[in-house]
């Protein structure tokens, strides 16, 4: 069987190997978060161009099998939205080896399903939730549905889905004065936040390092109200730099794409819903696996492919060179 440290891995030229599958799932939405996606919404791609269940489950079980892969997250777009979801989650957590499966989601419905993904084999959720503020929420997703995030992050750690992360973007002008906050719910509640440093990958290109909001500040909005220590954890491939809260046990995580990017370690590769691998969130290219499925190719075949697109995974994501061009999918058709 290969292993993920083996040469029968998805190894790139600078030797990172992967062996963490994101997997987008959909790249349809139920919120519209104003850093990721235009109120109208996008185009979304046609139902025949999408992965069946059979097809996603094929290329999974290829790259745990085949490919080294240990850990798969179910992203997207809205990965909830996805009918079969427990019957995806439950066919990949009885791979061998069983794979680590995670969801990263904005968890509307989750207090209806939370236990049934646990069932299905779930091993953890990353629930988006960039504000306890009802206003500012609306006002960030375009939609009030507050309520519905907290009780699926309640759902989510009643049915033993921890530790539940919450993931928080902040927007300047908007939620930055907030992130104490956010911080205290999520002690209370006992889940670990991660702030995201906004990174170009909205659809409507409207980034810029002036608005976003850098680890820097981050840290500064922290330490007013807490004392943050460097966790003696080992980071590893981890993205969140992570610190001990007022000397722990808690701790938080910021995942500083930009201002501190850690390329070197990156360990991911993504598979989006109509099938694409993509080396890198960055990534220009895409290899089309899914024409490969619907061909007659074997499973050897498409292992054979996959590992070719990992050997023009690029060092970096280059946001700071000159050169630097968004890639053409937004965040929620790559699965973030
Ligand atoms: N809909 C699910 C959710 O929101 O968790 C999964 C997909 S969403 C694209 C995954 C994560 O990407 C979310 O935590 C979201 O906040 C984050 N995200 C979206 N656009 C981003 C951007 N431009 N920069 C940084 N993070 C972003
Ligand atoms: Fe949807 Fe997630 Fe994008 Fe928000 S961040 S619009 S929840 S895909």
């Amino acid at each position: 069987m290969s292993t993920p440290t083996g040469t029968h891995g998805l190894a790139d030229s600078y030797g990172r190997v992967a062996t963490d599958l994101r997997v987008s799932l959909t790249d349809r939405c139920n919120l519209r978060c104003n850093y990721c996606m235009p109120a109208e919404g996008l185009e979304w791609l046609p139902t025949e161009e999408t992965l069946t269940d059979d097809e996603v489950v094929r290329l999974v079980r290829i790259g745990v099998e085949q490919l080294g892969i240990r850990e798969v997250r179910f992203t997207g777009g809205e990965p909830l939205l996805r009918r079969g979801l427990p019957g995806i989650v439950a066919r990949t957590k009885a791979l061998d080896p069983s794979p680590e499966v995670s969801l990263t989601t904005n968890a509307l419905g989750l207090s209806r399903t939370a236990d049934a993904l646990a069932a299905a084999g779930l091993d953890r959720v990353n629930v988006s939730l960039d504000t306890i503020r009802r206003d500012l929420f609306h006002q960030i997703t375009r939609r009030d549905r507050l309520d519905d995030v907290l009780a699926g992050l309640a759902a989510a750690k009643s049915a033993g889905l921890g530790p539940v992360k919450v993931n928080a973007v902040l927007l300047r002008g908007v939620n930055d004065r907030h992130a104490a906050e956010l911080l205290r719910f999520c002690l209370e509640g006992d889940y670990q936040l991660r702030i995201i440093e906004q990174m170009p990958l909205d659809a409507q290109h409207n980034w810029s390092r002036e608005k976003m909001v850098t680890a820097q500040e981050i840290f500064a909005s922290l330490e007013a109200e807490f004392t943050l220590t460097p966790d003696p954890e080992h980071r590893g491939s981890a993205p969140a730099e992570t610190f001990l809260v007022d000397g722990g046990p808690a701790k938080v995580g910021v995942i500083a794409s930009v201002t501190r990017p850690f390329c070197g370690d990156c360990d991911r590769v993504r598979l989006t819903a109509d099938g694409q691998v993509r080396n890198c969130l960055f990534a220009r290219e895409e290899s089309d696996l899914r024409a490969a499925l619907r061909g007659t190719a074997t499973d050897e075949e498409i292992a054979d492919q996959w590992r070719l697109a990992m050997i023009t995974k690029r060092p970096g994501h280059g946001i700071d060179d000159t050169t630097f061009l968004q890639p053409t999918r937004p965040m929620s058709a790559i699965g973030g």
